[in-house]
């Protein structure tokens, strides 16, 4: 039986990596510290007997028993008000972490897979974004601990490719969505969801022209399980090209859910990209991978699930404290 490790498997992507690794026969080992992670996104898999749990940070040294055949590096967090919350340990788990899953990899000979990012393009000045463009990051504004934490992940993966001949895999992920993201997370979509079902007005923020382009998380899942058991070891984006607007998302958010508020207009914060489309030509062609599911399909399944919430869920503002980890 195959075994593979997946960091970051109590959080959003993570969890739906488990769910689809069980489903494909493989054990699967999950690991996550739970900063941002939640156990809720993974207990039915805790009866299952090809399931095990690690409550580890993969800052520290990994140590996984036994044989290994891929591991994906999810762990991290992902939001920006959660960079803002704990800047380090997203330095930490992108840099350290990456070192550390790189060096297990080698020396259980697994394939690895590492998830990066469209904010290694930062606020994009070439638009779609392809695979061959740098980037325009800034490394010391609020986001910079993600995206260049993320740079360094990319160059570190590279040259363990290319000095320890390693099997190594990089997704760049764009904007993606779906059940199982955290409420209070920050981002768009679950703020303007949280925000209809409180009864609130939607909080856009700048004028609401600047553009995403959101992927439903069952695409994402398919394109980085193609990417994994192809044979390329360059960065491929993963994402939809469906662009829109932010102020076109909160229409399209207020029709999806009946909701009686209107749109208010909150400060754009810094360094907020402009405009964020995947060119994915390369997918396509590598892979024979595209998105399937439309927003309108995508959007429907994610409200159901935000519905299941309990009130008291809905109206914690944070449901983490994450003061103790501000000084490590
Ligand atoms: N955004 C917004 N209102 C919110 C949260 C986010 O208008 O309550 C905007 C945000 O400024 C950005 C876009 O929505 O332009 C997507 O933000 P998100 O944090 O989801 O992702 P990212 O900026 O990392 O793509």
């Amino acid at each position: 039986m195959k075994r593979v490790l997946i960091t970051g498997a109590a959080g959003f992507l993570g969890s739906h990596l488990c769910d689809r690794f069980i489903k494909e026969g493989y054990h699967v080992i999950g690991m996550d510290n739970l900063i941002t992670g939640d156990l809720k996104n993974i207990e039915h898999l805790f009866k299952l007997e090809h399931f095990e749990f690690y409550h580890h940070d993969v800052s520290k040294f990994v140590h996984v028993p036994d044989k290994l055949d891929y591991i994906l590096h999810f762990a991290s967090p992902a939001s920006p008000i959660d960079y803002l919350k704990i800047p380090i340990q997203t330095l930490k788990v992108s840099s350290l972490g990456t070192h550390n899953l790189l060096g297990l990899a080698k020396a259980k000979g697994a394939r690895i897979l590492v998830a990066s990012t469209s904010e290694v393009y930062g606020d994009p000045l070439v638009h779609p974004q392809t695979e061959d463009y740098w980037g325009n990051v800034n490394p010391v504004g609020p986001r910079g601990v993600y995206d260049e934490a993320k740079r360094f992940m990319e160059a570190m993966t590279m040259a363990y490719y290319t000095y320890h001949g390693v099997e190594t895999r990089i997704v760049r992920i764009f904007n993606t969505y779906g059940p199982r993201m955290r409420l209070n997370d920050g981002r768009v979509l679950p703020a303007f969801i949280g925000q209809a079902l409180r009864g609130e007005d939607l909080t856009v923020f700048g004028d609401g022209s600047q553009t995403r382009s959101f992927c439903f998380v069952d695409d994402l899942i398919e394109g980085i399980y193609r990417l994994l058991m192809s044979d390329y070891a360059g960065p491929v984006n993963i994402g939809n090209p469906d662009e829109i607007t932010i102020s076109q998302f909160a229409e399209e958010i207020i029709k999806l859910t009946g909701t009686q508020q209107k749109v208010i207009y909150k400060p754009l914060p810094q360094d907020d990209p402009k405009q964020r489309k995947p060119d994915i030509t390369l997918a396509k062609k590598l892979l024979g991978w595209e998105p399937k599911i439309h927003r309108s399909e995508g959007l429907k399944i994610t409200y159901e699930y935000f519905k299941t919430l309990t009130a008291e869920e809905l109206n914690k503002v944070e449901h983490k404290d994450f003061s103790k980890y501000a000084k490590h």
